[in-house]
């Protein structure tokens, strides 16, 4: 295997850091090239000396002076602005691009990071559904790659090496979070410290409210639609709490496949990273023994309506999903702070969807706008 140079966008956040933890393992394969994080110059910068990558970029100009003085010596550069790390990624001769930013902040440079023909390792699903149809339109015309890091997505990826034949419908599991068997009310009145807790997986703050109310499932739901050309109605959501399965395909013969693993981020990560190889990884191995059983059951959507809301606005098209995911991310970002109930945030995203302006063919530019407004007009909402 040729040696693959990487670009980690948000290399501060969980996945960035199970990035280099994988590529830590394999120096003789993996070299960085470019980091980048949004706040976190301290991390970013110990960061930068453990594997020495041509440039860093701190997207938070205010921690410049302080990053800079971290990295003094180095053999480094260092920027800031996420300007400069659209740039960075454009001239840099990187092979691969982990987009691991959070929500729709990732969008631009994994834009960019496209037209500059760069294989995309793509975490950041919301940027698939916010802008898919412009995406996957964009690494087609230029003939990317984008390999799923969404371990759900990755499974699928996995379970389709090999086969010609017709997919039937995909079947995305989910753990059901932290309120698989908790009542509407107990969902509705959470703390944050209660949804904060995933029962799985570890993964950062936004992903991890988003499992509580099942939009990841959702936001996860309209990712695969994009990634593997699927229609919603070919694509089931099914609770599996012992995440082992992480998904399935379900092919004309009727014959399923699935990709099995303990829950352990670094084994999807890599897999984008080595494709179409195989390294090894020192992850907990699968014991079914000691698991004794694999249990399954549909989600409920009366319960969980953040699920509901995703399957109508991928039907409706258009901007709507991307409405879906600004009122989301604005209203994740008000729990998080304390200022709503968790159970407000689905009837917050509903009501964004009904207030913004619909449009059926939305270009790249009215999907930034979308996206503001549809942020603008859930702060409304947040009394
Ligand atoms: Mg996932």
């Amino acid at each position: 295997m040729m040696k693959r140079k990487v670009a980690i966008l948000g290399s501060t956040g969980s996945i960035g850091v199970q990035t280099l933890d994988v590529i830590g393992r394999h120096p003789d394969i993996f070299e960085v090239e470019l980091l980048t994080a949004n706040n976190n110059w301290e991390l970013l910068a110990k960061q930068a000396k453990r594997f020495n990558p041509n440039s860093v970029v701190v997207c938070n100009r205010e921690h410049y002076g302080n990053l800079s003085q971290a990295l003094e010596g180095e053999d480094i550069k260092v920027f800031a602005g996420i300007d400069s790390a659209v740039d960075l990624i454009r001239l840099s001769d990187t092979d691969i691009v982990v987009a691991a930013m959070v929500g729709f902040s990732g969008l631009r440079p994994t834009i960019e990071a496209i037209k500059s023909k760069k294989a995309i390792a793509l975490a950041n699903k919301e940027t698939l559904v916010a802008a898919g149809a412009i995406v996957t339109k964009l690494a087609k015309e230029n003939d990317v790659p984008i390999l799923p890091v969404d371990s759900e997505h990755s499974a699928i990826f996995q379970s389709l090496q090999g086969e010609h034949a017709k997919v039937e419908k995909l079947i995305l599991t989910a753990s059901g979070g932290p309120f698989r068997n908790a009542d509407k009310e107990s969902i509705f009145n959470a703390t944050k410290e209660e949804a904060l807790r995933h029962p799985n997986w570890n993964m950062g703050a936004k992903v991890t409210i988003d499992s509580a109310s099942m939009m990841n499932k959702g936001l996860e739901m309209i990712e695969a639609s994009w990634l593997f050309g699927m229609p919603s109605e070919k694509i089931e959501i099914v609770v599996h709490p012992q995440s082992i399965i992480h998904s399935m395909v379900q092919f004309s013969d009727g014959s399923v496949k699935a990709q099995m693993g303990v829950p352990d981020m670094r084994i999807p990560i890599q897999y984008a990273l080595s494709y179409p190889y195989r390294l090894d990884l020192n992850a907990e191995r699968v014991d079914f023994p000691e698991i004794g059983q694999l249990t399954f059951h549909t989600p409920d959507m009366e319960k969980f309506p953040a699920l509901a809301l995703a399957f109508e606005a991928h039907k409706t098209g258009g901007n709507m999903a991307c409405i879906m995911n600004g009122a989301n991310e604005a209203a994740v970002n008000a729990f998080l702070k304390g200022k709503i109930l968790f159970g407000r945030i689905p009837h917050i995203i509903e009501k964004c969807m009904q207030k913004c302006p619909f449009l059926k063919e939305p270009s790249l530019e009215d999907i930034f706008s979308t996206h503001l407004e549809a942020v603008r007009t859930a702060q409304d909402f947040f009394i």
